[in-house]
């Protein structure tokens, strides 16, 4: 079922498990992420980013995401990350994504919040969430958000009481925080400022986001989930998963593409069920606050679909 951050966000936050993104720029993905949601019983945040249209473009990847996250039996977040233009952000919700992040991040703090604000205004009227960013989250060579190199990332980490007065002044619905993570694969291993997590945590309501998550420790994520993450942003590694299955899989040219196909979508699947049992999403699913009044036809049948396996299961057992 198609649903919005809030939906899956806040039952995460309040239950101390984080909710994976994992983007989606071609099917093979897509039905790998889903997949795995719905083999986990899991929710989900699927989507692209402004800097991926090159691979996937914005509205095409949306004639297959909102359809397939309609289907699911499980909650679909289609999530457009990394908004960079107003134009961007407003066409992905004409398009029908439920969530968009607005990064204006890199501008003054003065204009993040009113061109954030501005934007969460116009989200939640599409009946949308949104996330907003603040300080910033760097960049390893090669990644796909970009590859600006810091020489001291910890001038750019997120202020506690900042991020309280930008979530109070825009009204975004998570925050995308910058505590030592960076985009793409890391040269070096990262460092977290798991203390801040947690402050911030503490300071700010709505739930908090982990970009830059590829290539940290399992430790490293569960011990920044407990600290109050609720959301964590996956690509890297999806990404590199599929084509090492593809790689292995290729050993002559006896169908082409349609050989390699089934291997970068199980592949995928693989890796996006091994996240979600390290973020304690799987199993989730159920969780999920969605108002039966504004469920259609389709999502009420899945739902009586859904409560009937579970009233058969706990009367056998
Ligand atoms: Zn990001």
């Amino acid at each position: 079922m198609l649903v919005n951050m809030n939906d899956v966000l806040y039952p995460a936050k309040r239950n101390h498990y984080g909710v994976g993104l994992f983007n989606a720029v071609n099917l093979e993905l897509a039905r790998g992420i889903i997949g795995a949601a719905e083999a986990t019983r899991s929710p989900v945040i699927m989507g692209t980013a402004e800097v991926l249209f090159p691979y996937g473009p914005l509205e095409e990847v949306s004639y297959y995401l909102i359809p397939m996250a309609k289907k699911a039996n499980v909650p679909v977040v289609v999530h457009l990350d990394h908004g960079l233009r107003k134009e961007t952000c407003l066409k992905a919700l004409e398009l029908g994504f439920t969530s968009i992040m607005y990064d204006c991040s890199t501008d003054s703090y003065e204009d993040n919040v009113r061109k954030v604000k501005e934007m969460a205004d116009i989200a939640h009227s599409y009946g949308a969430t949104i996330e907003g960013e603040l300080g910033h989250v760097g960049d390893n060579e090669g990644s796909a958000e970009g590859s600006d190199q810091m020489a001291d990332p910890s001038k750019f980490y997120t202020d506690p009481k900042m991020a309280r007065d930008f979530v109070g002044k825009t009204g975004v619905d998570a925050l995308a925080i910058a505590v030592g993570t960076a985009h793409g694969a890391y040269k070096l291993p990262p460092k977290l400022d798991f203390e801040r997590i947690r402050t911030i945590a503490n300071t700010v309501s709505v739930p908090l986001v982990l970009h830059g998550g590829s290539g940290l420790t399992n430790q490293d994520f569960k011990r920044a989930i407990a600290e109050g993450i609720s959301k964590v942003n996956i690509f890297t590694d999806i990404n590199i998963a599929a084509v090492e299955a593809e790689f292995k899989r290729f050993t002559n040219m006896n169908k082409g593409i349609i050989d390699l196909i089934p291997a970068a979508v199980e592949a995928v699947k693989q890796e996006t069920e091994k996240k979600m049992r390290l973020f304690s999403s799987d199993g989730k699913a159920a969780f999920t606050k969605k108002d039966a009044s504004s469920m259609n036809q389709a999502e009420l049948e899945k739902l009586v679909e859904l409560v009937t396996v579970q009233v058969k299961k706990a009367l056998e057992s």
